[in-house]
């Protein structure tokens, strides 16, 4: 059987696996089951969606959007468990609101308000969360988005690490937006906005586990900015974005491309990693694209504007590191491909394990 004969059997077997219907048959939950990757997939699809279902929830979008009296709003909500509760660059205050209105921003919505829930454990030390609420305030500030409701929890001394934060976020859906997580076509352009890895790498450095020291800060920070540059440069051009968070690049472009049955190139070659994450994450026997961002995104730009769009991103602070990585094909549909810096093509599948449990 020659090579290109046996690369086509085998993605038809990968690719008559993943058309089966979910079901879910895990007897007990595991940290895989919270790392965005296959465990995530089979517990959304096969146990959540069935239960739940309705049309908004099952286009499985960063956020839904309901419309009200002609005005489209978009809601999202996101829990933070991240340990430990600080590490360079940033803390699990900074990432509850970054992260819930990023979800709103790759959704296309200029983020408006934000609801806080806290769950303590009993024994902390109210400097430590003193310092916590400061930092929501902080990037809830910077980000232009106001906490305007909250609850707070209080549970008995080792049922909880520290503390966990659920915020939940509203926004308005720009008129400029065009985006779904089924819209990548054939041709489409994948940009990354800047550097891969920093944030998972941060915290894992962070938790003293690896003898290992490097100069690498988490990137959280609010992506509105950049949605907003994208999409005044490419308008309807701009098919899809989805912020690289847990599972990386590689698992948003699996998502999004079994999502439109399209296939993604990504030339690896052409990824933005910082060398210390580089090092790190070979030293680790880790792959940068599945280590988790909390300010990058991935969008899908129509040929004619994806030089423009990268322009205007990389004038935005922050995003001076964006790239151009690949581009979207037509076959193999739901399949992430990669071209690798050794003259290789070889698939990147969604993770079947969790490497970095609790990174956000
Ligand atoms: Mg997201």
């Amino acid at each position: 059987m020659s090579a290109t004969t046996r690369e086509q059997r085998i993605l038809e077997i990968v690719q008559g696996t993943r058309a089966k219907q979910a079901r879910f048959r895990d007897r007990q939950i595991t940290t895989a089951h919270g790392a965005g990757g296959k465990a995530s997939q089979s517990l959304i699809e096969g146990l959540l969606l069935p239960a739940l279902h309705n049309d908004a929830l099952a286009a499985l979008g960063d956020a839904a959007s309901v419309s009200v009296n002609g005005t489209a709003l978009a809601l999202t909500t996101d829990s933070y468990v991240v340990r430990p509760i600080r590490f360079p660059g940033g803390s699990i205050g900074e990432l509850a609101v970054n992260g819930t209105v990023n979800d709103l921003a790759v959704s296309g919505a200029r983020p408006l308000a934000l609801t806080l829930s806290l769950v303590l454990e009993e024994g902390l030390p109210t400097a430590e969360l003193r310092a916590e609420i400061d930092a929501i305030a902080r990037a809830a500030d910077a980000a232009g988005v106001q906490v305007i409701a909250g609850d707070t929890k209080v549970v008995e001394r080792g049922h909880a690490d520290s503390m966990y934060a659920c915020t939940t976020g509203l926004g308005v859906v720009d008129p400029r937006a065009r985006l779904s997580p089924r819209g990548l076509e054939p041709g489409d352009r994948i940009i990354v906005s800047g550097r891969v890895g920093e944030h998972g790498m941060a915290v894992m450095l962070a938790r003293d586990e690896f003898a290992l020291e490097a100069e690498i800060r988490s990137d959280t920070r609010s992506l509105w900015p950049a949605a907003d540059a994208l999409l005044e440069a490419a308008g309807a051009d701009l098919h899809c974005m989805r912020d690289a968070t847990r599972g990386g690049v590689a698992s948003a472009l699996n998502e999004l491309a079994r999502a439109s049955s399209v296939a993604a190139l990504v030339r690896e070659a052409d990824v933005p990693v910082a060398p210390a994450v580089a090092g790190a994450a070979e030293l680790l026997g880790i792959d940068p694209m599945y280590i988790a961002n909390e300010g990058k995104l991935v969008a899908f730009v129509a040929p004619a504007s994806a030089s423009g769009a990268l322009d205007a991103l990389r004038a935005v602070p922050g995003c001076e590191q964006a790239a151009e990585i690949g581009e979207v094909l037509r076959e193999p549909p739901g399949m992430v491909l990669v071209d690798t810096a050794f003259g290789g093509r070889r698939v990147m599948d969604l993770l079947a394990g969790d490497p970095l449990p609790r990174i956000c």
